[in-house]
């Protein structure tokens, strides 16, 4: 067996034809990569592998049992976990967000939102520490961009979720990479975490059942179209205009509203999925119906669903503004308008309103409170 390494590296670190190349070399068969992994990714209850704070079994798949002395020579060379849990919290409607901290003591947040199905939940997970995309309205971007997250760290938060929605009687279905950070900025990360997460063998989660978003950075779409995983596209457009646009996002001076939809036209011409077209609604500024006229005018004729977002305030923004959500009557107009002029447009219910929901705002909360928190984390 090759010498452990004096710093573990974490095992979602690993492809499973990386975890085979070291099983070999002990004198393993490759063959129990994918079983190990498949326990790692928890793809069925209760088969947790090399041991977690979650417990585990030696339960397996198809009654083989991996050999004796494997799963101890593992534990000496790779850890099951890289993160801890640092602050759990949970709504009343279910959502659950997770603040993990990394080995390197940052932060990063995750959240767990049950489906409309009683059976079901979606996942968000982000993609780095902080951002440096500057929306305005955005508590993440208010500390800056720290690192990016390891195709590692990504897994991770992919696997605590499918845990998290498993110990509340539901089956992790969709992970959106909406959380924090600007995912096309980290394709190198994003790209192996989406094939381990998404490889039958492995995370069996499904390319369809994952969602990359974007806040419209047109080379990372190519370079996406380019990977050719068949991952569903979302784009944050936030205004139809590239002024307000720009006003809200810094990459709208960069990338006109017009050449991101271009991006996710040929995006779409390769995968076949519908884009979908983030839109939050900010009193005031994006929600006229004029601008909805707009926005249903720009998506004719290209097959793409509106989602439309009602803002969570986060305090005082990046320029010291202060944002509020469109009432409840412009919101429903906003979206009667889109419908009208023919876009396909949904309002997505509010989640966890009773917690720190949005993205950014449970870390910020973490770094005022410091060791002061009231920890919900019941390890
Ligand atoms: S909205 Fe997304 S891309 Fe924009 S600053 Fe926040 S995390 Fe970054």
């Amino acid at each position: 067996m090759p010498p452990s390494s004096p710093h573990p590296r974490p095992l979602a670190d690993l492809t499973a034809e990386e975890l085979g190349t070291w099983l070999e070399a002990g004198g393993f068969k490759a063959a129990h990569a994918g079983r190990v992994l498949r326990q790692l990714y928890a793809v069925e209850p209760g088969r947790h592998g090399i041991g977690t704070d979650h417990g585990e079994t030696t339960a397996h798949r198809d009654g083989m049992r991996l050999p004796a002395g494997l799963k101890q020579r593992l534990r000496s060379a790779y850890l099951p976990e890289a993160a801890t849990l640092a602050r759990r919290q949970v709504s009343e409607d279910g959502t659950t967000k997770l603040l993990l901290r990394l080995p390197d003591g940052r932060t990063v947040e995750s959240v767990l939102m049950p489906d409309y199905h009683p059976d079901r939940a979606a996942g968000c997970i982000s993609s780095q520490v902080g951002c440096a995309m500057g929306c305005d309205f955005c508590a993440t971007t208010q500390t800056g961009f720290e690192r990016n997250l390891t195709s590692g760290e990504i897994v991770e938060q992919f696997i605590r979720l499918r845990r998290e929605a498993r110990s509340a009687g539901r089956t992790l279905r969709t992970i959106v990479f909406m959380g924090m950070g600007e995912p096309m900025l980290n394709l190198k990360s994003v790209l192996p975490a989406v094939q381990r997460m998404a490889d039958p063998k492995i995370g069996a989660l499904g390319w369809r059942q994952i969602t990359i978003s974007t806040v419209g950075l047109v080379p990372g779409i190519e370079e996406l179209r380019e990977a050719d995983l068949g991952v569903h596209l979302a784009i944050s457009l936030h205004a139809p205009d590239d002024a307000t646009r720009a006003d809200l996002l810094p990459m709208g001076r960069r990338f006109a509203v017009q050449d991101v939809l271009a991006a996710a036209d040929r995006y779409q011409a390769r995968s076949g999925r519908i884009t979908t077209i983030q839109y939050c609604l900010l009193e005031g500024v994006n929600d006229s119906l004029a601008q909805a006229r707009e926005l249903a005018r720009l998506l004719k004729g290209r097959r793409m669903h509106v989602n439309l977002l009602r803002y969570n305030p986060t305090g005082l923004s990046l320029r010291g503004r202060a944002y509020a959500p469109s009432s409840l009557e412009k919101t429903e107009a906003f979206l009667a308008e889109l419908r009208a002029q023919g876009a396909v447009a949904h309002l997505r219910r509010a989640r966890g309103p009773d917690i720190d929901a949005a993205c950014g705002q449970l870390r910020k909360r973490e770094a005022q409170d410091g060791d002061k928190a009231q920890l919900t984390c019941p390890a």
